[in-house]
């Protein structure tokens, strides 16, 4: 279904990264903004917003209509009558702010296009991918089953695009955390071949794993390959790296610092990944350090009710064993507990857990943390989260 809207997306989409929308007519006309703007006569080829497609014969067989997410797109390629953004003015209607935006673009998308040319020289190869608001991306498969649609590869880039900003878009919702608390954009990269896997997460991840690798903290880097060998299909895919662009960005989140790797602070960094795979990939199933290869479901793949016959019977680990756990060490039913636990303190006071991650990448114990943070402590935490669990969580 996603994959839907992301191939409708219209060319007007191109405003995203030079600030308000295109559309001025066709919406309706509520906001003070729009009061001021100036008027426009209706133009059916550009949908009123001044640029259309590029007509330049080097964009032969790349479907442009996708470009919109990506300040820079490799698919576009170089190209001297666009500049590579896949825009021109429209001819058919005045719109004097077309100018400036597509300058805008063109600035931008040169800046993106040398950072990844910074990439591309290390490996010395063309590495297809680009670069949207908040990740640097490199895609490399070439084509994969969305749904019940076979995408191409410069498709599921721009889908790959779409679903890691949702990621950074949610996080910052829910948590309701300021554009500039997220410094550095995160960069994943998804391969066909587990040698360039390989290749990348050593490079760049500073480690090697057969299954994901990541660089935490300042400029987050994520390398992971991305077949059939790993992943059955989109959904699977689509889980994982959810739960890895959540991590990413938690990690850069400041204080820019991994915070899995204190004890004490583990069941946070898994817990709040899964929150967000959940939310985003209806339903979890990513152990970050669980043996390798040893994913898949945990509860049938439903974890709010397997939480709640876990609590209902009494068979759940304890709430201060969970929050002490070693990352190595935290089993999958701590992990969910985890999860839970961080679904219940979301519930409580969303807008307080930044905090408590603050304090926790600074070491503070947890007991302490929770203490000032939510007025609670692991046994309190314990009860209160139990019997919300019971009350809130579905039985089927
Ligand atoms: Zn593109
Ligand atoms: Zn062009
Ligand atoms: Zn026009
Ligand atoms: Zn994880």
């Amino acid at each position: 279904m996603r994959s839907r809207s992301l191939l409708a997306l219209p060319l007007v989409a191109a405003a995203l990264f030079v600030g308000g929308p295109l559309r001025a007519e066709s919406g309706p006309r509520s906001s003070a903004q729009d009061a001021d703007a100036p008027q426009h006569r209706r133009c059916k080829p550009c949908g009123t917003t001044g640029l259309v497609a590029c007509g330049d014969r080097v964009h032969k067989g790349v479907d442009l209509d996708l470009e919109g997410n990506l300040a820079y797109c490799s698919h576009v390629g170089d190209c001297d009558t666009c500049g590579g953004t896949g825009r021109v003015d429209c001819e058919r209607c005045e719109r004097p702010d077309a100018a400036e935006r597509l300058g805008q673009m063109r600035a931008r998308r040169d800046a993106a296009r040398a950072r990844h040319a910074e990439l591309e020289a290390e490996v010395e190869r063309s590495l297809p991918g680009g670069e949207s608001e908040h990740f640097r991306l490199i895609w490399d498969l070439e084509s994969m089953k969305v749904g019940r649609k076979r995408l191409d590869r410069h498709e599921l880039l721009h889908l790959f695009a779409e679903r890691m900003e949702a990621v950074h878009a949610r996080y910052r919702e829910v948590l309701e955390v300021e554009e500039s608390a997220i410094p550095d954009r995160s960069a994943m990269a998804v391969w066909w071949l587990p040698t360039d896997h390989d290749d990348a997460a050593r490079r760049w991840c500073g480690g090697s794993a057969t299954m994901g690798v990541k660089r935490m903290g300042p400029k987050p880097f994520f390398s992971v390959c991305g077949n059939r060998s790993h992943f059955a299909d989109d959904t699977d895919l689509h889980r994982y790296l959810v739960h890895n662009a959540a991590h990413l960005i938690l990690s850069n989140h400041t204080p820019q610092q991994w915070m899995g790797q204190f004890k004490g602070a583990a069941w946070y960094d898994e817990g709040l990944a899964s929150w967000l795979e959940t939310d985003l990939g209806g339903g979890a199933q990513t152990w970050c350090f669980q043996e390798q290869d040893a994913r898949g479901m945990w509860g049938g793949g439903k974890w709010r009710v397997a939480l709640r016959k876990l609590v209902a019977s009494e068979a759940a680990p304890s709430v201060a064993q969970v929050l002490q756990r070693d990352v190595n060490a935290l089993e999958m039913v701590e992990q969910a507990v985890a999860f839970s636990l961080i679904d219940h303190l979301i519930h409580r006071d969303a807008a307080a857990l930044p905090e408590l991650g603050r304090r926790l990448k600074k070491k503070e114990p947890v007991r302490d943390a929770l203490k000032e943070v939510y007025g609670l402590s692991p046994l309190t935490l314990e009860s209160a989260w139990q019997a919300w669990v019971l009350e809130t969580y579905p039985k089927r």
